[in-house]
């Protein structure tokens, strides 16, 4: 069986005159960019691991997905060695609706990826702990979304997922 290959990065975004840096997620799946300038929830990431069920991975920076027009988490398998997403296209809905009531309203698809799991966890467990090292060795304090996420939360997640 072939498997999708997932991962996910971090870097330090440091916009002009700001006094913090921004941590900012980047997810790849068979090396093509995944939800690119959405907000990723590390939290729902992990319970991924965990649990079946509908995830809102994809967030907005605040915390609420609907916020940022997502209104479909990822729905997630799970197999004994595997991990299936069924991720909605698009994550999120445009952002200028067509005002035209002949608009379809089913343009999106449910497109299905399967993991290893080892794979899945190791995938998250690296980038959790590079996202501690870089907000830790950073000049500036770091932001690390969404909204009201901590380096102290970041710490405890990595923790749970070794
Ligand atoms: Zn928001």
């Amino acid at each position: 069986m072939r498997f999708d290959q997932l991962k996910l990065t971090y870097r330090i975004l440091q916009p002009k005159g700001a006094d913090v840096g921004i941590l900012a997620p980047r997810v790849t799946i068979n090396r093509k960019r995944i939800g690119a300038g959405i907000a990723i929830d590390p939290v729902a990431f992990c319970q991924s691991v965990r649990s079946a069920g509908e995830h809102f991975i994809f967030t907005c920076g605040c915390g609420v997905p609907g916020c940022a027009r997502i209104y479909r988490g990822v729905i997630v398998l799970h197999a004994p060695d595997s991990i299936r997403w069924f991720m909605p296209e698009p994550i999120r809905e445009p952002m200028e609706e067509d005002p035209s009531p002949a608009a379809p309203d089913n343009r999106w698809v449910y497109r299905e990826y399967r993991f290893r799991l080892v794979a899945y966890r190791k995938a998250l467990a690296d980038a959790l702990s590079q996202a501690l090292s870089l907000a830790e060795s950073n000049s500036r304090p770091v932001e690390i979304g969404p909204y009201g996420f901590s380096i102290r939360k970041l710490k405890a997640l990595a923790r749970r997922l070794q």
